[in-house]
């Protein structure tokens, strides 16, 4: 098979990246295939699937395919590692898709690169499909993403506690630049290169801002925007990231590196999921401000870049940084009254914002499912109060706050069911699901069965509508199951 790639961080990134080949696996078997996917990536993939088995496992690559394992670094859990590196992962070339944009295509569980630092370079089966699920679902939810093109069983055994069926999976991404990848050469003192990631970042994500006197610092606050705006959507959808280390932040602004990663069910600010997390700092609540923290590493990546005066690039940084909060503030607000079907009103910023904190505030004491509640506060847009206050133990303060609410849409001229429709295309009905996640990938992982991973993909493929014979995806674990539930890294 031949792509047509073009690949422009090998050409023009000497110094970033060395070359490597995939390792050979022993008994490739295609386990998914994202159809949509290749389509909008131009790709004529066929249906002779042992031939795409060894594609997707690297045995027998694309023609124009260029493996590189990328450096980088990152700050993880805090702390700077300042060389981590693609350990188990290739990026196997770009594509330009039908929209014209550059997209990477990376393999993750390929073997071990000169970055793997002691560690065996495999993915197991069970993770990898769960970065496909997550990402789908963030896809079809409407959030930035990269994505899944494939996954290939390798036939071989991956060791982790107990052996286990390894995978490798291929990503789809705007690009694989991470706060890290510049971390890693501002570290070592090498501005050029920082320089010559930056303009390439520029060119690639950011390409109005190409050859402008003061592109770096412009740069940087695009960056930041993208990562506010990001930051409300996954606020808004429950999603809980679990290892926002920096390495795992991309410049592009998509969700990115699907490990340890949950959707929270009963709100609670601070939700954590994630066995190595355990001091919280990537807990729910805590994501805008890490992203903030993130960023700040960024800024300091590239402060020789900002201005010849350090003092000067420092205000500069810091005046970027210090932005983030009003403007994470302005994309939740929009993410907030999108759910609670109001329009915008910019005398009523304050109080919207307020009316969304104070609903928020309402769930945690009464446990309440954070998807189905909102879900269900459309049903009382229309005037059907009932299905949510099902899931209210405090009724008298669910009622009070539903007055206040009711008062602030009566100030619009929108007819409730047309409030409500546009309520339920901000508030889905479902969500990838710990318990139906881990269902189906036990299935596919212990006893070689796909069905509950393929209907669990069909059922997130269209959060926003309710459909008949999908209930059971809508309905949230017992309580014994989220409050046990733990998520590993997902290696
Ligand atoms: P992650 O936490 O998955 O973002 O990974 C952090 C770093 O560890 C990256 O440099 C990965 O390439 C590397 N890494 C994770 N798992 C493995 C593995 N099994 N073998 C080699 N490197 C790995
Ligand atoms: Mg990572």
């Amino acid at each position: 098979m031949r792509f047509a790639f073009d690949n422009s961080f090998a050409r023009e990134l000497p110094g970033c990246y060395v070359k490597w080949q995939p390792q050979r696996v022993p008994g490739p078997s295609l386990v998914f295939l994202n159809r949509g996917l290749a389509d909008e990536l131009g790709l004529q993939l066929g249906h002779d699937t042992t031939a795409l088995a060894e594609m997707f496992s690297g045995n027998r690559l694309p023609e124009g395919a260029e493996p590189i394992a990328q450096v980088y670094a990152g700050h993880q859990f805090g702390n700077f590692s300042p060389q981590l590196g693609d350990g188990r992962a290739l990026l196997i070339g770009e594509l330009v898709d039908r929209l014209g944009r550059r997209r990477d295509m990376a393999f993750k569980g390929s073997g071990p690169t000169p970055f793997a630092r002691g560690g065996d370079g495999k993915a197991a089966l069970g993770p990898m499909l769960r970065e496909v699920v997550i990402g789908e679902a963030m896809h079809a939810l409407g959030v930035p993403t990269t994505r899944a093109l494939a996954v290939v069983a390798t036939g071989e055994s991956v060791y982790r506690e107990t052996p286990l069926p390894g995978a490798n999976l291929t990503r789809v991404a705007l690009s694989h630049l991470r706060v890290g990848s510049f971390e890693y050469h501002a570290a070592r003192g090498d501005q050029e290169r920082v320089r010559r990631l930056a303009d390439y970042a520029i060119a690639r994500h950011d390409p109005a801002l190409a050859g402008t006197e003061a592109r770096y610092g412009d740069f940087l606050r695009a960056v930041m925007e993208r990562q506010a705006a990001l930051m409300a959507r996954w606020m808004g959808l429950g999603f809980i990231h679990g290892v926002m280390n920096t390495d795992n932040m991309s410049i592009a602004g998509e969700t990115i590196d699907y490990g340890p990663c949950a959707f929270m069910e009963t709100y609670d600010p601070k939700a954590v999921f994630s066995s190595i997390d355990r001091g919280g700092r990537y807990a729910y609540g805590k994501q805008p401000g890490i992203a903030q923290w993130n960023l700040a590493r960024l800024a300091e990546a590239l402060l020789p870049l900002l201005a010849e005066d350090q003092d000067e690039a420092v205000a500069l940084a810091m005046a970027v940084i210090n932005d983030f909060p009003g403007r994470y503030r302005h994309h939740r607000l929009a993410v907030m009254r999108a759910k609670l079907g109001l329009a915008a009103r910019a005398e009523e910023d304050g109080a919207d914002l307020s009316l969304a904190e104070d609903w928020l505030a309402l769930l945690h004491p009464s446990r309440v499912d954070f998807t189905l509640g909102w879900r269900h506060l459309a049903d009382a847009a229309e005037g059907n109060c009932s299905p949510l206050r099902e899931h209210f133990t405090d009724l008298p303060a669910l009622d009070a706050w539903l007055t206040r609410w009711q008062a602030r849409c009566a100030a619009e001229a929108a007819a409730p069911a047309t409030r409500a429709a546009a309520m339920r295309l901000a508030n889905p009905w479902l969500i990838p699901r710990n318990h139906l996640v881990e269902e189906a990938l036990t299935a596919a992982s212990e006893a070689n069965d796909f069905g509950p991973f393929e209907r669990l993909l069909e059922a997130l493929a269209r959060p926003y509508e309710e459909r008949a014979g999908f209930e059971r995806f809508a309905t949230p674990a017992s309580a014994s199951f989220t409050a046990a539930y733990c998520t590993f890294c997902g290696t």
